[in-house]
């Protein structure tokens, strides 16, 4: 249970500020999340006390850097529960993450004619490195098919095998319609057809128990910044007989055990896939981030957020001319909703200044916007962080753009 929400609060100072002499209410978690003290700390505790490149170095500081970045590995592996920390690739985000699988699963596996299985709710990180791939080496990506409440159509996407398919990849929780997919079952059936599987979890990390080993999943990605942590790191998890296979991304430092002009032999997990000087100060963010998470307890940040999505979708739906998308059985954290004829910009413009952060637009969803007939949402997200009050606040304004427009 989360109890004392003031004292959670005050470890994140920016939910303090006012906007337009009103006080901030942030509901644009799904886009990014803000930090608590505790991660911004240890950003400047990194670069004030542990700064040194690492893995290469004999001197004291290297070395400590070097433990702490490997230290984080180990976080982020047991939070995950992956079986060892090779398994763990730290990359910028969930994007790049995906376009590493892309790229290298497609280099290693993928013949002309073979099929890649995505789902209608992509986002577009989930749908251009494959159209990418799909010009360099002639595959062919299907569509699991939207249903009207949002979830994905199951009968349909067992349709989609065939010989030629050779890899599925889906998102855990839609970012447009915050629905929870049966990535498990996704995931049984794939393999029932000797298909491996890549989840995208840039919505699901923030808000769920994520177990890839209970899972099954292949590849699991998110991105720090999505839950707590700094922008510009993030992780791919991939299953050591997987990442075994697939050549490096990129090439350069650190991914290499020998070098001549003639040949390079590539360096073991994880290290093969992090070629450069790591974001080593990311990473100790990154796993203070998920140590801030698991001190909350991620079944209480679920339950919490859940009763908060059901307060919101209730007054919500009461609004005249609202149309919430996405009703599925399972949702987390997301409501997108447009009001009668207001656009979505105008809804958006305004609530700002009420002093409420949501976002508008397509949510790099285009291909679902056309599915679902529409331009864009408004779209509001919550975190544990988030109150009723909040809550209030916003459907009051909502009511007030209404009559105001
Ligand atoms: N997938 C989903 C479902 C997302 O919501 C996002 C971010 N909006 C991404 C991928 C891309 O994440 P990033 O920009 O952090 O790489």
């Amino acid at each position: 249970m989360i109890s004392d929400i003031e004292s959670i609060r005050k470890d994140f100072p920016i939910l303090g500020h006012t906007v337009y002499n009103k006080p901030l209410i942030y509901f644009d978690n799904a886009a990014t999340t803000q930090k608590p003290r505790q991660v911004v700390e240890k950003i400047e505790e990194g670069y004030y006390n542990v700064n040194a490149n690492i893995h290469r170095g004999v001197h004291f500081l290297s070395q400590a850097a070097t433990e702490a970045h490997e230290n984080a590995r180990k976080k982020v592996q047991q939070f995950l529960h992956a079986h060892s920390p090779g398994e763990i690739i730290f990359t910028r985000g969930t994007t790049e993450a995906i376009n590493l699988v892309a790229s290298s699963f497609s280099d290693a596996c993928m013949q002309p004619g073979d099929e890649v299985i995505i789902s209608g709710m992509e986002h577009h990180s989930n749908i251009v490195p494959w159209q990418i791939q799909a010009a360099r080496k002639g595959i062919a990506i299907k569509v699991i098919p939207v249903g009207e409440k949002g979830e994905l159509c199951m009968d349909r996407y067992k349709e989609l095998f065939s010989e030629h398919t050779r890899l599925v990849s889906v998102t855990h929780i839609s970012n447009v319609l915050g629905t929870v997919n049966p990535v498990r079952e996704i995931i049984e059936i794939a393999h029932t057809h000797g298909v491996p599987v890549l989840i995208d979890g840039a919505q699901a990390v923030p808000h769920l128990k994520v177990d890839v080993e209970a899972l099954g999943a292949d590849f699991y990605v998110f991105s720090g910044h999505k839950v707590y942590g700094p922008t510009g790191i993030g992780v791919l998890y991939g299953k050591e007989e997987w990442l075994d296979k697939l050549p490096p991304y990129q090439g350069g430092g650190e991914m290499i055990a020998t070098v001549t002009f003639e040949k390079t032999v590539f360096n073991e997990l994880p290290f093969k896939f992090e070629a450069g000087t790591p974001d080593y100060i990311g990473s100790t963010a990154l796993a203070e981030a998920l140590r801030y998470v698991e001190t909350i307890g991620v079944e209480n940040i679920a339950a919490y957020e859940n009763d908060l999505m059901q307060y919101a979708t209730e007054k919500l739906t009461a609004i005249e001319g609202v149309r919430i998308f996405g009703q599925a059985r399972h949702k987390s954290s997301v409501l997108s909703f447009l009001t009668g004829h207001i656009h979505h910009y105008d809804m958006g413009m305004l609530l700002d200044r009420f002093g409420i952060a949501v976002r508008t637009g397509h949510h790099c969803a285009q291909p679902l916007m056309k599915v679902l007939g529409i331009e864009g949402t408004v779209r509001a997200s919550f975190s544990f962080y988030n109150t009723k009050e909040e809550i209030d606040t916003f459907i009051n304004s909502v009511e007030r753009v209404r009559t105001l427009l």
